[in-house]
């Protein structure tokens, strides 16, 4: 079924200009892959005009393949005064490969005078320009009209003029934004749905929330016509951030009824948004609507005992329609066929009937209230719900290891001895690395691949740390997220422990055993 409303994620693009956040390439890998199997119909990879590692990106991205959405590369307009052709920023856009190019232009006259210092008839060749050379080069062509509604407010005349110039080189949306995040709803809806009967081509909407609208524009849009909108998950972006993605979606699936996604997906949307913010290294916000871990929990007495005999009396959804769950009530139910789904999508065949699953659920709520997480850990998961399934043996044990670290004014040293056994087997290898945790991976490596070839395609490519209880200062409690690849696909696993070497080399070995797992 083609969908009402068709989502659009900018959170690799306008989310990673958020401060505190950064994503390297493979971060921006596995997201895309998430974001692609929850259903959004369009990803933003990054503007490979503006830095190299958007480029490597979408290098990567080329060889993968996407079930749902759309990889959209994002640039702007031509410069003045040179031709389109000769634009090595456009060029840049080309050569990312990907079926559809997103182009930011002026509709702001303040902008196009003060900022660009273009004449208004410029502009409006620099926006044709681009988009007519896109179309020549059979790009499906999303225009980003940057300062739409201040630009409206101030020149409607001359707004229109560049959607329209937008329009008549073919653009196959003009998405309206609302980019310094300072508009009211009311307008918004206005000037969409003016937009709307102005112009033939689709209407898109994008908005940020510097005043709280973001995603209360972002519907007023949407009800007001258009059927593209923008945002990024958990509303990352800058300064307040962008529209967010997790409840514009389940505002439109559950309260506009409008469809835009697969039913299933919704049921993911926690999720989601988990796995992005662990993939960003930012502590999930628990006041977030939809999604938070408050969002559905009950403190007061009185609230308590009244959602106990009718959940609809405090609750405005049923909270596992989004993947959450109510807290306070005694019952694992959410929690149960949350994990069943993951696992089923690791491979594993497990139905709310295996009994096994209570003895899986309450190992990861007892290593959750330690601190682990398995949102962006699905490797350390797997591991853990195979060892209650299967009762097998891991395929290799670590007897010991010590770390040496030696500095002087010049150099520091960093060395790792690791004791591994394979059945029955000891075998005792010393490596040097930049720091202790590459040295420990260079050296459980080394012993390992004696016995698995196979582990030399896989790399250690990310490596996250969270401090968990930062009262304790130096004796706080540690997490580590490693990331790794065999260049086919990626993985994440997880070490909790109060020293930090010790966590890594608990996500370090996970990384390992996941991988022979899934050889
Ligand atoms: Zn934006």
């Amino acid at each position: 079924m083609k969908p009402e409303v068709e989502l659009y994620d900018t959170t690799l693009r306008d989310g990673s200009q958020g401060e505190g956040i950064n994503f390297s390439v493979i971060d921006k890998l596995r997201i895309a892959e998430k974001l692609d199997a929850f259903g959004i119909h369009y990803i933003e990879g990054g503007w490979p005009g503006s830095n190299p590692k958007d480029i490597e990106f979408f290098a990567e991205a080329k060889g993968r393949k996407f079930k749902n959405a759309r990889l959209a590369a994002f640039g702007a307009t031509r410069r003045k005064g040179i031709s389109v052709e000769n634009d090595p920023q456009v060029r840049l856009l080309l050569e990312a490969e990907t079926p559809v190019i997103t182009i930011v232009g002026k509709t702001w006259l303040l902008h196009v005078q003060k900022v660009l210092r273009a004449s208004p008839d410029e502009n409006l060749k620099m926006i044709g320009d681009t988009i007519h050379f896109l179309k020549e080069h059979g790009k499906f062509v999303i225009y980003d009209a940057e300062h739409s509604f201040d630009g409206y407010r101030d020149e409607p005349e001359y707004a229109l003029d560049t959607w329209r110039a937008a329009e008549k080189a073919g653009a196959d949306f003009v998405v309206l934004c609302d980019t310094n995040g300072g508009r009211l709803p009311g307008e918004v809806a206005q000037i969409t749905s003016l937009a709307r009967r102005r112009l033939n081509t689709h209407i898109g909407i994008h908005t940020h929330d510097d005043i709280g609208l973001g995603v209360a524009n972002a519907l007023a849009g949407l009800e007001a016509g258009a059927t593209q909108v923008q945002g990024t998950i958990n509303g990352y972006g800058e300064r307040t951030g962008n529209c967010n993605l997790t409840s514009v979606i389940p505002n439109l699936a559950l309260k506009l009824k409008k469809n835009c996604l697969p039913a299933a997906s919704l049921r993911k949307l926690k999720e989601l948004s988990q796995f992005v913010d662990e993939i960003a290294n930012v502590r999930h916000n628990p006041r977030l609507p939809w999604v938070g871990s408050a969002a559905f929990s009950h403190k007061g007495g009185q609230h308590v005992n009244a959602v106990q005999k009718l959940a609809r009396s405090y609750e405005h959804v049923d909270p596992a329609s989004v993947g959450n769950a109510r807290r306070v009530l005694i019952s694992d139910l959410a929690g149960r066929s949350n994990i069943v789904i993951k696992a089923n999508e690791l491979g594993f065949k497990l139905n709310n009937d295996t009994p096994e699953l209570k003895d899986i659920l309450n190992r990861i709520k007892k290593l959750e209230h330690e601190g682990y997480e398995f949102e962006a850990a699905e490797g350390s998961l797997a591991l853990l719900i195979r060892k209650i399934l299967k009762h097998q043996e891991p395929p290799f044990k670590i007897e010991g290891y010590h770390v040496s670290i030696r500095r002087d004014l010049a150099t520091s040293v960093c060395q790792a001895s690791v004791k591994v056994q394979v059945d029955g087997v000891t075998e005792h290898t010393i490596a040097e690395g930049d720091g202790p945790v590459n040295a420990l991976d260079q050296a459980l490596r080394a012993a390992l691949i004696k016995f698995y070839p196979c582990l030399k395609r896989v790399q250690l490519e990310d490596y996250k740390v969270r401090i968990l209880d930062s009262t304790a200062g130096t004796g706080a409690r540690t997490r580590v997220l490693i990331e790794s690849t065999d260049g086919k696909e990626e993985w994440g696993t997880v070490g909790v422990h109060d020293n930090i070497i010790e966590a890594s080399v608990q996500a370090l070995s996970d990384s390992i055993e996941y991988a022979l797992m899934r050889k």
